[in-house]
Protein backbone atom coordinates (compact mmCIF):
# COMPACT_ATOMS: atom_id res chain seq x y z
CA UNK A 1 0.00 0.00 0.00
CA UNK A 2 1.74 3.23 -1.17
CA UNK A 3 1.66 6.66 -2.06
CA UNK A 4 1.78 7.83 -5.30
CA UNK A 5 2.44 11.41 -7.44
CA UNK A 6 1.74 11.20 -11.28
CA UNK A 7 3.32 15.00 -12.63
CA UNK A 8 1.63 16.13 -16.21
CA UNK A 9 -1.52 15.80 -17.10
CA UNK A 10 -1.79 14.78 -20.63
CA UNK A 11 -2.45 11.61 -22.75
CA UNK A 12 0.19 9.67 -21.17
CA UNK A 13 -0.59 10.94 -17.58
CA UNK A 14 -4.20 10.21 -17.87
CA UNK A 15 -3.06 6.75 -18.50
CA UNK A 16 -0.95 6.52 -15.55
CA UNK A 17 -3.39 7.70 -13.34
CA UNK A 18 -6.29 5.25 -14.62
CA UNK A 19 -4.33 2.25 -14.48
CA UNK A 20 -2.73 3.58 -10.86
CA UNK A 21 -6.30 3.89 -9.59
CA UNK A 22 -7.18 0.71 -11.15
CA UNK A 23 -4.65 -1.18 -8.90
CA UNK A 24 -5.59 0.32 -6.03
CA UNK A 25 -4.31 -2.41 -3.85
CA UNK A 26 -0.84 -1.54 -4.70
CA UNK A 27 -1.52 2.39 -5.21
CA UNK A 28 -3.56 3.54 -2.11
CA UNK A 29 -3.26 7.03 -2.46
CA UNK A 30 -3.29 8.67 -5.38
CA UNK A 31 -2.49 12.09 -6.78
CA UNK A 32 -2.24 13.61 -9.41
CA UNK A 33 -0.62 17.03 -10.30
CA UNK A 34 0.22 19.15 -13.49
CA UNK A 35 0.77 22.62 -14.87
CA UNK A 36 -3.39 22.93 -16.03
CA UNK A 37 -5.39 21.49 -12.73
CA UNK A 38 -8.76 21.57 -14.32
CA UNK A 39 -7.04 18.84 -16.75
CA UNK A 40 -6.09 16.76 -13.61
CA UNK A 41 -10.07 17.28 -12.16
CA UNK A 42 -11.40 15.81 -15.63
CA UNK A 43 -9.12 13.08 -15.43
CA UNK A 44 -10.13 12.94 -11.36
CA UNK A 45 -13.85 12.78 -12.08
CA UNK A 46 -13.48 10.07 -15.05
CA UNK A 47 -11.58 7.99 -12.74
CA UNK A 48 -14.04 8.23 -10.09
CA UNK A 49 -16.90 7.43 -12.68
CA UNK A 50 -15.07 4.47 -14.68
CA UNK A 51 -13.51 2.78 -11.76
CA UNK A 52 -14.91 4.59 -8.39
CA UNK A 53 -11.88 5.68 -7.09
CA UNK A 54 -11.09 9.16 -5.78
CA UNK A 55 -7.98 10.76 -6.46
CA UNK A 56 -6.34 13.61 -5.20
CA UNK A 57 -5.30 16.60 -8.13
CA UNK A 58 -2.65 20.00 -7.81
CA UNK A 59 -1.65 22.55 -9.78
CA UNK A 60 2.34 22.36 -9.96
CA UNK A 61 5.06 24.19 -12.48
CA UNK A 62 7.25 21.06 -12.60
CA UNK A 63 10.07 23.72 -13.65
CA UNK A 64 10.20 25.07 -10.36
CA UNK A 65 12.31 22.58 -7.73
CA UNK A 66 10.64 24.40 -4.39
CA UNK A 67 6.96 24.28 -5.56
CA UNK A 68 7.90 20.55 -6.57
CA UNK A 69 9.46 19.93 -3.17
CA UNK A 70 6.72 22.08 -1.36
CA UNK A 71 3.75 19.85 -2.98
CA UNK A 72 6.05 16.37 -2.07
CA UNK A 73 6.77 17.05 1.04
CA UNK A 74 2.82 17.59 2.12
CA UNK A 75 1.57 14.40 0.28
CA UNK A 76 4.43 12.25 1.74
CA UNK A 77 4.59 9.80 -1.58
CA UNK A 78 6.86 6.77 -1.74
CA UNK A 79 7.67 7.61 -5.48
CA UNK A 80 6.78 10.72 -8.38
CA UNK A 81 6.37 8.99 -11.29
CA UNK A 82 7.30 11.99 -14.01
CA UNK A 83 4.95 11.87 -17.22
CA UNK A 84 5.23 15.85 -17.66
CA UNK A 85 7.73 17.04 -20.21
CA UNK A 86 11.34 15.70 -20.78
CA UNK A 87 12.31 19.37 -19.85
CA UNK A 88 10.96 18.91 -16.55
CA UNK A 89 13.09 15.62 -15.79
CA UNK A 90 16.03 17.09 -14.26
CA UNK A 91 14.03 19.55 -11.51
CA UNK A 92 11.95 16.72 -10.59
CA UNK A 93 14.72 14.43 -10.26
CA UNK A 94 16.53 17.48 -7.30
CA UNK A 95 13.09 17.53 -5.97
CA UNK A 96 13.23 13.78 -4.98
CA UNK A 97 16.22 13.78 -3.85
CA UNK A 98 15.88 16.78 -1.79
CA UNK A 99 12.34 15.02 -0.24
CA UNK A 100 13.45 11.33 0.01
CA UNK A 101 11.64 10.06 -2.56
CA UNK A 102 12.14 7.18 -5.76
CA UNK A 103 11.43 8.81 -9.40
CA UNK A 104 10.31 6.90 -12.44
CA UNK A 105 9.87 8.66 -16.27
CA UNK A 106 9.16 7.31 -19.50
CA UNK A 107 11.43 9.74 -21.70
CA UNK A 108 14.95 11.13 -20.74
CA UNK A 109 15.73 14.45 -20.54
CA UNK A 110 16.49 17.20 -23.18
CA UNK A 111 17.29 20.97 -22.53
CA UNK A 112 14.48 23.14 -24.24
CA UNK A 113 17.18 24.93 -26.85
CA UNK A 114 18.60 21.75 -28.26
CA UNK A 115 16.92 19.12 -29.97
CA UNK A 116 19.61 16.60 -28.44
CA UNK A 117 18.99 13.57 -26.23
CA UNK A 118 21.16 11.66 -25.14
CA UNK A 119 21.01 9.66 -21.25
CA UNK A 120 24.17 11.80 -20.02
CA UNK A 121 22.39 14.30 -17.55
CA UNK A 122 20.37 11.91 -16.23
CA UNK A 123 23.32 9.38 -15.64
CA UNK A 124 24.85 11.95 -13.81
CA UNK A 125 22.70 11.50 -11.26
CA UNK A 126 24.00 8.00 -10.33
CA UNK A 127 25.86 8.54 -6.92
CA UNK A 128 23.57 11.03 -5.62
CA UNK A 129 20.29 8.49 -5.85
CA UNK A 130 22.65 5.94 -4.26
CA UNK A 131 24.22 7.64 -1.04
CA UNK A 132 20.63 8.86 -0.75
CA UNK A 133 19.08 5.14 -1.00
CA UNK A 134 16.88 6.13 -3.48
CA UNK A 135 15.98 4.44 -7.31
CA UNK A 136 15.47 6.55 -10.40
CA UNK A 137 14.36 4.23 -13.37
CA UNK A 138 14.76 6.44 -16.49
CA UNK A 139 12.68 5.57 -19.40
CA UNK A 140 9.70 3.50 -18.62
CA UNK A 141 7.42 3.64 -21.18
CA UNK A 142 6.84 1.18 -24.29
CA UNK A 143 9.96 2.67 -26.55
CA UNK A 144 11.73 3.51 -24.54
CA UNK A 145 11.06 1.26 -21.71
CA UNK A 146 9.23 -2.30 -23.14
CA UNK A 147 11.85 -2.62 -25.50
CA UNK A 148 14.57 -2.72 -23.09
CA UNK A 149 12.65 -5.36 -21.24
CA UNK A 150 12.09 -7.41 -23.82
CA UNK A 151 15.62 -6.99 -24.77
CA UNK A 152 16.72 -8.21 -21.25
CA UNK A 153 14.14 -11.02 -21.49
CA UNK A 154 15.86 -12.28 -24.80
CA UNK A 155 19.13 -12.18 -23.36
CA UNK A 156 18.38 -13.95 -20.39
CA UNK A 157 16.34 -16.85 -21.70
CA UNK A 158 17.34 -17.06 -25.60
CA UNK A 159 21.06 -15.96 -26.37
CA UNK A 160 24.43 -16.84 -25.45
CA UNK A 161 25.31 -13.61 -27.48
CA UNK A 162 22.95 -10.80 -28.97
CA UNK A 163 24.03 -9.53 -32.34
CA UNK A 164 21.35 -7.49 -34.60
CA UNK A 165 18.71 -5.74 -33.05
CA UNK A 166 16.14 -4.27 -34.73
CA UNK A 167 13.21 -2.56 -33.04
CA UNK A 168 10.29 -1.64 -34.76
CA UNK A 169 7.34 0.53 -34.32
CA UNK A 170 4.43 0.84 -36.32
CA UNK A 171 0.92 2.85 -36.11
CA UNK A 172 -1.22 1.41 -38.30
CA UNK A 173 -4.16 3.38 -36.59
CA UNK A 174 -6.43 5.91 -38.29
CA UNK A 175 -7.67 9.26 -36.09
CA UNK A 176 -9.50 10.76 -38.68
CA UNK A 177 -7.23 13.89 -38.53
CA UNK A 178 -5.40 15.66 -41.67
CA UNK A 179 -1.81 15.99 -39.16
CA UNK A 180 -1.80 15.18 -35.72
CA UNK A 181 1.02 13.19 -33.36
CA UNK A 182 0.19 10.77 -30.88
CA UNK A 183 2.27 11.75 -28.59
CA UNK A 184 3.17 15.84 -27.23
CA UNK A 185 3.96 17.73 -30.79
CA UNK A 186 6.65 19.20 -29.54
CA UNK A 187 8.78 16.61 -28.92
CA UNK A 188 7.27 14.18 -31.18
CA UNK A 189 8.28 16.85 -33.81
CA UNK A 190 11.53 17.50 -32.58
CA UNK A 191 12.69 13.40 -32.43
CA UNK A 192 11.42 13.17 -36.12
CA UNK A 193 13.18 15.78 -37.41
CA UNK A 194 16.75 15.56 -36.09
CA UNK A 195 19.22 13.66 -38.27
CA UNK A 196 18.85 9.80 -38.04
CA UNK A 197 21.50 7.40 -35.35
CA UNK A 198 22.25 4.10 -35.52
CA UNK A 199 24.63 1.26 -33.79
CA UNK A 200 26.92 -0.65 -36.30
CA UNK A 201 29.99 -2.58 -35.32
CA UNK A 202 31.24 0.28 -32.41
CA UNK A 203 30.42 3.41 -33.66
CA UNK A 204 27.67 5.50 -34.46
CA UNK A 205 26.30 6.20 -38.37
CA UNK A 206 24.41 9.26 -38.87
CA UNK A 207 22.30 9.56 -41.39
CA UNK A 208 20.15 12.57 -42.67
CA UNK A 209 16.65 12.41 -41.40
CA UNK A 210 14.24 9.82 -42.89
CA UNK A 211 16.70 8.66 -45.22
CA UNK A 212 16.89 4.97 -44.51
CA UNK A 213 13.48 3.47 -45.43
CA UNK A 214 11.95 0.14 -46.37
CA UNK A 215 8.38 -1.78 -45.67
CA UNK A 216 8.43 -3.59 -42.79
CA UNK A 217 5.81 -6.61 -42.64
CA UNK A 218 4.00 -6.60 -39.17
CA UNK A 219 1.94 -9.01 -37.60
CA UNK A 220 -1.79 -8.21 -37.92
CA UNK A 221 -1.21 -5.32 -39.93
CA UNK A 222 0.44 -6.50 -43.05
CA UNK A 223 3.56 -4.21 -44.97
CA UNK A 224 4.24 -0.72 -43.39
CA UNK A 225 6.86 1.87 -44.80
CA UNK A 226 9.33 2.51 -41.68
CA UNK A 227 12.30 5.30 -41.49
CA UNK A 228 15.45 4.31 -39.37
CA UNK A 229 14.95 7.58 -36.29
CA UNK A 230 17.84 7.85 -34.05
CA UNK A 231 15.91 6.75 -30.35
CA UNK A 232 16.89 6.81 -27.26
CA UNK A 233 16.97 3.48 -25.41
CA UNK A 234 19.55 2.20 -28.15
CA UNK A 235 22.11 4.50 -26.44
CA UNK A 236 21.62 2.21 -23.02
CA UNK A 237 21.30 -1.07 -25.13
CA UNK A 238 24.42 -0.93 -26.71
CA UNK A 239 25.99 0.00 -23.44
CA UNK A 240 24.62 -2.87 -21.47
CA UNK A 241 24.64 -5.35 -24.13
CA UNK A 242 28.45 -5.14 -25.46
CA UNK A 243 27.78 -7.94 -27.79
CA UNK A 244 25.52 -6.29 -30.21
CA UNK A 245 27.07 -5.47 -33.41
CA UNK A 246 24.46 -3.28 -34.92
CA UNK A 247 21.04 -1.81 -33.25
CA UNK A 248 18.48 0.00 -35.10
CA UNK A 249 15.12 1.84 -34.53
CA UNK A 250 12.59 1.74 -37.60
CA UNK A 251 9.50 3.44 -36.99
CA UNK A 252 6.23 4.03 -39.07
CA UNK A 253 4.86 6.90 -40.93
CA UNK A 254 2.21 7.46 -43.70
CA UNK A 255 2.89 9.72 -46.62
CA UNK A 256 0.38 12.40 -45.82
CA UNK A 257 2.03 12.75 -42.41
CA UNK A 258 5.78 13.05 -44.05
CA UNK A 259 4.04 15.50 -46.84
CA UNK A 260 2.76 18.06 -43.82
CA UNK A 261 5.94 17.78 -41.67
CA UNK A 262 7.95 18.65 -44.94
CA UNK A 263 5.95 21.87 -45.95
CA UNK A 264 5.92 22.71 -42.09
CA UNK A 265 9.50 22.52 -41.97
CA UNK A 266 9.66 24.14 -45.16
CA UNK A 267 7.67 27.25 -43.85
CA UNK A 268 10.04 27.38 -40.66
CA UNK A 269 7.21 26.08 -38.61
CA UNK A 270 9.23 23.22 -36.85
CA UNK A 271 12.17 26.04 -35.37
CA UNK A 272 12.88 25.91 -31.94
CA UNK A 273 14.63 29.56 -31.96
CA UNK A 274 12.41 32.08 -31.01
CA UNK A 275 11.01 34.57 -33.54
CA UNK A 276 9.66 38.54 -33.31
CA UNK A 277 6.41 38.72 -33.54
CA UNK A 278 4.20 41.65 -32.78
CA UNK A 279 6.82 42.41 -30.26
CA UNK A 280 6.92 39.33 -28.64
CA UNK A 281 9.25 36.51 -28.84
CA UNK A 282 7.63 33.02 -30.11
CA UNK A 283 9.35 29.63 -30.71
CA UNK A 284 7.33 28.52 -33.82
CA UNK A 285 7.53 24.83 -33.04
CA UNK A 286 5.77 25.74 -29.59
CA UNK A 287 3.02 27.95 -31.62
CA UNK A 288 2.45 25.51 -33.79
CA UNK A 289 1.57 23.10 -30.64
CA UNK A 290 -0.95 25.30 -29.76
CA UNK A 291 -2.82 24.61 -32.89
CA UNK A 292 -2.42 20.89 -33.38
CA UNK A 293 -4.91 18.42 -31.85
CA UNK A 294 -3.56 17.09 -28.27
CA UNK A 295 -2.36 13.36 -27.90
CA UNK A 296 -5.60 13.03 -25.49
CA UNK A 297 -8.11 14.67 -27.67
CA UNK A 298 -7.31 11.89 -30.40
CA UNK A 299 -9.06 9.06 -28.72
CA UNK A 300 -12.45 9.22 -29.66
CA UNK A 301 -12.95 7.37 -32.83
CA UNK A 302 -9.49 6.25 -33.00
CA UNK A 303 -9.01 2.43 -34.96
CA UNK A 304 -6.80 0.67 -36.09
CA UNK A 305 -3.56 -1.27 -34.08
CA UNK A 306 0.00 -0.26 -33.16
CA UNK A 307 2.58 -2.99 -33.50
CA UNK A 308 5.78 -2.68 -31.42
CA UNK A 309 8.41 -5.46 -31.25
CA UNK A 310 12.10 -6.37 -30.92
CA UNK A 311 13.49 -8.64 -33.42
CA UNK A 312 16.74 -9.99 -32.34
CA UNK A 313 19.38 -12.28 -34.42
CA UNK A 314 22.58 -13.72 -32.46
CA UNK A 315 24.01 -17.04 -31.32
CA UNK A 316 23.02 -19.92 -28.64
CA UNK A 317 24.99 -22.67 -28.18
CA UNK A 318 26.71 -22.06 -31.32
CA UNK A 319 24.14 -21.94 -33.39
CA UNK A 320 22.41 -19.08 -34.98
CA UNK A 321 19.21 -18.24 -33.44
CA UNK A 322 16.14 -15.52 -34.46
CA UNK A 323 13.69 -14.13 -31.89
CA UNK A 324 10.81 -11.46 -32.32
CA UNK A 325 8.45 -10.30 -29.27
CA UNK A 326 6.43 -8.14 -29.86
CA UNK A 327 2.91 -6.58 -28.70
CA UNK A 328 0.10 -5.39 -30.88
CA UNK A 329 -2.35 -3.08 -29.47
CA UNK A 330 -6.16 -1.35 -29.93
CA UNK A 331 -6.69 1.97 -30.32
CA UNK A 332 -10.24 1.52 -29.72
CA UNK A 333 -9.72 -1.04 -26.66
CA UNK A 334 -8.03 1.36 -25.10
CA UNK A 335 -10.62 3.95 -25.29
CA UNK A 336 -13.19 1.86 -23.92
CA UNK A 337 -10.89 0.65 -20.96
CA UNK A 338 -9.44 4.45 -20.08
CA UNK A 339 -10.16 6.65 -22.67
CA UNK A 340 -7.27 6.82 -24.49
CA UNK A 341 -5.50 5.93 -27.61
CA UNK A 342 -3.15 3.29 -28.05
CA UNK A 343 0.23 5.55 -28.11
CA UNK A 344 -0.76 6.92 -24.78
CA UNK A 345 -2.12 3.47 -23.30
CA UNK A 346 1.50 1.47 -24.60
CA UNK A 347 3.42 4.48 -22.61
CA UNK A 348 1.03 5.10 -19.55
CA UNK A 349 0.62 0.86 -18.55
CA UNK A 350 4.73 0.26 -18.73
CA UNK A 351 4.99 3.29 -16.58
CA UNK A 352 2.35 2.03 -13.89
CA UNK A 353 4.07 -1.46 -14.47
CA UNK A 354 7.55 0.00 -13.08
CA UNK A 355 5.96 2.15 -10.47
CA UNK A 356 4.09 -0.98 -9.01
CA UNK A 357 7.40 -3.19 -9.16
CA UNK A 358 9.72 -0.79 -7.62
CA UNK A 359 6.79 -0.47 -4.47
CA UNK A 360 6.32 -4.31 -4.50
CA UNK A 361 8.97 -6.44 -6.35
CA UNK A 362 13.04 -6.37 -4.20
CA UNK A 363 14.06 -7.56 -7.82
CA UNK A 364 13.25 -3.66 -8.52
CA UNK A 365 14.09 -1.95 -5.41
CA UNK A 366 17.90 -0.63 -6.40
CA UNK A 367 19.71 2.58 -4.75
CA UNK A 368 20.68 4.21 -7.79
CA UNK A 369 19.45 5.60 -11.92
CA UNK A 370 18.52 2.66 -13.64
CA UNK A 371 17.44 1.47 -17.04
CA UNK A 372 14.70 -0.91 -17.93
CA UNK A 373 17.06 -3.59 -19.10
CA UNK A 374 19.21 -3.66 -16.08
CA UNK A 375 16.84 -4.99 -13.83
CA UNK A 376 14.95 -8.37 -13.75
CA UNK A 377 13.13 -8.97 -16.86
CA UNK A 378 10.75 -11.83 -15.45
CA UNK A 379 8.16 -9.87 -13.24
CA UNK A 380 7.81 -6.64 -15.77
CA UNK A 381 7.11 -9.06 -18.43
CA UNK A 382 3.96 -11.30 -16.08
CA UNK A 383 2.82 -7.57 -15.39
CA UNK A 384 2.52 -6.84 -19.54
CA UNK A 385 0.29 -10.13 -19.77
CA UNK A 386 -2.16 -9.31 -17.06
CA UNK A 387 -2.49 -5.08 -17.20
CA UNK A 388 -3.02 -4.93 -21.18
CA UNK A 389 -0.12 -5.12 -23.01
CA UNK A 390 0.42 -9.44 -23.65
CA UNK A 391 2.92 -10.04 -25.84
CA UNK A 392 3.75 -13.00 -28.31
CA UNK A 393 7.08 -14.25 -29.25
CA UNK A 394 8.80 -16.15 -32.32
CA UNK A 395 11.68 -18.52 -32.83
CA UNK A 396 13.39 -19.06 -35.56
CA UNK A 397 10.53 -18.05 -38.12
CA UNK A 398 9.96 -15.48 -40.70
CA UNK A 399 11.21 -12.24 -39.26
CA UNK A 400 8.58 -8.89 -39.95
CA UNK A 401 12.32 -7.75 -42.11
CA UNK A 402 14.22 -10.58 -42.97
CA UNK A 403 18.29 -9.82 -42.58
P1 LIG B 1 1.16 15.81 -23.36
O1 LIG B 1 1.67 17.02 -24.03
O2 LIG B 1 -0.18 15.26 -23.73
O3 LIG B 1 1.16 16.01 -21.78
C1 LIG B 1 2.20 16.62 -21.07
C2 LIG B 1 1.66 17.09 -19.73
O4 LIG B 1 2.72 17.66 -18.96
C3 LIG B 1 0.58 18.17 -19.89
O5 LIG B 1 -0.48 17.90 -19.00
C4 LIG B 1 1.34 19.43 -19.50
O6 LIG B 1 0.53 20.46 -18.90
C5 LIG B 1 2.27 18.90 -18.44
N1 LIG B 1 3.39 19.83 -18.26
C6 LIG B 1 4.17 20.38 -19.21
N2 LIG B 1 5.05 21.23 -18.65
C7 LIG B 1 4.80 21.24 -17.33
C8 LIG B 1 5.35 21.92 -16.21
N3 LIG B 1 6.35 22.79 -16.35
N4 LIG B 1 4.82 21.69 -14.99
C9 LIG B 1 3.81 20.81 -14.82
N5 LIG B 1 3.25 20.13 -15.83
C10 LIG B 1 3.73 20.34 -17.07
O7 LIG B 1 2.28 14.67 -23.59
P2 LIG B 1 2.10 13.09 -23.50
O8 LIG B 1 1.21 12.74 -22.36
O9 LIG B 1 1.80 12.57 -24.84
O10 LIG B 1 3.60 12.64 -23.13
C11 LIG B 1 4.08 12.69 -21.80
C12 LIG B 1 5.50 12.16 -21.75
O11 LIG B 1 5.56 10.81 -22.22
C13 LIG B 1 6.49 12.96 -22.62
O12 LIG B 1 7.69 13.12 -21.90
C14 LIG B 1 6.73 12.04 -23.80
O13 LIG B 1 7.99 12.24 -24.38
C15 LIG B 1 6.65 10.68 -23.11
N6 LIG B 1 6.37 9.56 -24.04
C16 LIG B 1 7.10 8.41 -23.91
C17 LIG B 1 6.86 7.34 -24.75
C18 LIG B 1 7.55 6.04 -24.51
O14 LIG B 1 7.17 5.03 -25.11
N7 LIG B 1 8.55 5.95 -23.67
C19 LIG B 1 5.89 7.42 -25.84
C20 LIG B 1 5.09 8.62 -25.82
C21 LIG B 1 5.36 9.68 -24.95
P3 LIG B 1 -0.55 21.31 -19.74
O15 LIG B 1 -1.74 20.40 -19.76
O16 LIG B 1 -0.73 22.55 -18.96
O17 LIG B 1 0.05 21.52 -21.12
Amino acid sequence: MSKVIIIGAGGVGSVVAHKCAMNSHVFSEIMLASRTKSKCDKIAADIEQMHGVKIETAQVNADNVPELVELIKSFQPKMVINVALPYQDLTIMDACLETGVNYLDTANYEPKDVAKFEYSWQWAYQDRFKEAGLMALLGCGFDPGVTQVYCAYANKHHFDEMHYLDIIDCNAGNHGKAFATNFNPEINIREITQNGRYWENGEWIEIAPMSIHKAIDYPGIGPKESYVLYHEELESLVKNFPTIKRARFWMTFGQAYLTHLEVLQNVGMTRIDPVKFNGMDIVPLEFLKAVLPAPDTLGENYTGQTSIGCQIKGIEGGSDKTYYVWNNCDHAECYKEVKAQAVSYTTGVPAMIGAMLMLTNSDWQKAGVWNCEELNPDPFMDLLNTQGLPWHEQINGVLPHEY
